[in-house]
């Protein structure tokens, strides 16, 4: 008898594929589409790709692993994946609160932006911003702002995935005196980023509000041109949508579909002021949209219908949105509780968006809002090996009865213990393998000290 078992443990050993990695965990939550949560699994890596998922014993079988990561009191999920932010405005963080958003715009932030935003800037605030999303679990994100070719170099230097939205917009920026300028960078911006594998560029118009009609639909042609999303911020006050009413007789949602600009993958930041005729028309275009909880509490924007875009099995993702005034972090742990929460306040239904749905958003759903969830978002082979792990033996996990509810509702980002990113180890026991945290630390608060002169002038 134990000649046979020796035998047959020789022949596997002969028979072992290769992996690069093998993580394991005490739960392994895939979010596949049977949902399977396998206790002591693992996780077989090769190259950029997941070769296997399944329980421990059998990988260790099956595969030869160059190294491995045994994580025993540990969550092995998903990366997660942040929908919508503008990175570099870490630099921001904090710097006016509980103010008007006009307030907030006209005294702080357009001053600070004006004297303050150019490309190194933006190279720093965004290497601030991967730093603090690598840490708190998050592998994807999707970006808005200026000079996203370097927001693009910063985010592949953090070894993150992006998708990053050049901003056009009516008024003079940092990168482009006049919409055409900026719709020209975009191009070039494209063109440079088209075929990387970490990188999704894209036209990322502000806003109905502060773009011409033509502006919005030469941003949508170069989308489809390229084949890459639109990015765009939609609905996100009440005032957004009573004046397109009053000047159109539109909701805003109506005024994208008449001009076009749901033809094609469009990412829509906030959708909180819409109605259920709405919905429908976001639905049949397949938008993906980017829920940001934080920001639309802080300032006091309302609470999009979620529920009724999950029943409708709408693309609905998680977004941080700020840093600067909307909300004043990067962690999708947050924004997870939160999401939940406030659905059930809004709805008085403690069972709307169940913890299970909004870890959803957080990973698959989020990528389908992106047009990545042939990629990443869940942990299935063939995907991109975008994952994290996170501590089990912390007070505020114990004891544990349901993962997805302690991810949505216990966990933090500071129990976030490793992190990979298209099958490179970003992050090990809390240390950033890809950024120089010190020098991001004291260029940001060289940053910080800038900003503040620069508004006493
Ligand atoms: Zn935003």
């Amino acid at each position: 008898m134990r000649l046979i078992c020796s035998f047959v443990f020789a022949l596997s050993l002969l028979a072992a594929e290769p992996a690069d990695w093998i993580f394991t965990g005490r739960y392994v939550v895939t979010m596949d589409p049977q949902r399977r949560v396998i206790e002591n699994g693992a996780v077989a890596v090769r190259g950029d790709s997941i070769v296997a998922v399944g329980k421990q014993g059998e990988l260790d079988l099956r595969f030869k692993a160059a190294q491995r990561l045994d994580r025993p009191d540990a969550l092995l999920t998903p990366g997660l994946i942040s929908t919508h932010t503008h990175a570099a405005m870490s630099l921001f963080r904090g710097l006016a609160d509980d103010v008007r958003l006009q307030e907030w715009l006209e005294r702080f932030i357009f001053p600070a932006e004006k004297r303050n935003v150019d490309s190194e800037f933006v190279r720093w605030g965004t290497r601030l911003a991967c730093l603090e999303m690598l840490l708190s679990g998050t592998t994807t994100y999707a970006d808005m702002y200026y000079f996203q070719a370097v927001v693009a170099e910063a985010t592949k230097e953090a070894g993150m995935r992006g998708v990053m939205g050049e901003t056009i917009i009516r008024f003079p920026s940092p990168d482009a005196k006049t919409p055409d300028q900026a719709l020209r960078y975009t191009e070039g911006f494209i063109r440079r980023f088209l075929n990387d594998p970490l990188i999704t560029p894209a036209p990322a118009p502000h806003a109905i509000y502060t773009n011409s009609d033509e502006a919005l639909k030469a941003s949508r042609a170069l989308a489809n041109r390229y084949g890459v999303p639109l990015l765009m911020h939609l609905a996100e006050t009440r005032q957004e949508r009573d004046d397109l009413l009053a000047q159109r007789k539109l909701s805003p949602t109506r005024v994208l579909e008449t001009l076009g600009l749901l033809e094609g993958r469009t990412v829509l930041a906030h959708a909180v002021w819409v109605d259920d005729n709405d919905l429908r028309i976001l639905k049949s275009h397949n938008a993906g949209i980017a829920h940001c909880p934080s920001s639309n509490t802080k300032l006091s924007s309302g609470a999009a219908p979620v529920q009724k875009m999950l029943d409708l099995d709408m693309a609905v993702g998680l977004g941080t949105d700020g840093p600067a005034g909307s909300n004043n972090d990067f962690s999708l742990f947050e924004e997870m509780d939160l999401a939940a929460k406030l659905q059930k306040l809004v709805t008085g239904n403690p069972q709307a968006l169940p913890a299970a749905s909004a870890f959803e958003m957080a990973t698959i759903r989020g990528a389908r809002a992106l047009g990545l969830e042939k990629q990443t978002g869940s942990l299935e082979p063939g995907k991109r090996a975008d994952l994290i792990t996170i501590r089990l033996d912390h007070p505020n996990a114990i004891p544990l009865y349901n993962v997805y509810s302690h991810l949505v509702y216990a966990l933090k980002s500071a129990d976030v213990q490793d992190v990979m990113v298209n099958g490179r180890v970003v992050v090990r026991d809390r240390q950033c393998l890809t950024l120089d945290a010190a020098a991001i630390r004291a260029k940001a608060d060289e940053y910080g000290r800038r900003v503040q002169r620069s508004l006493a002038k």
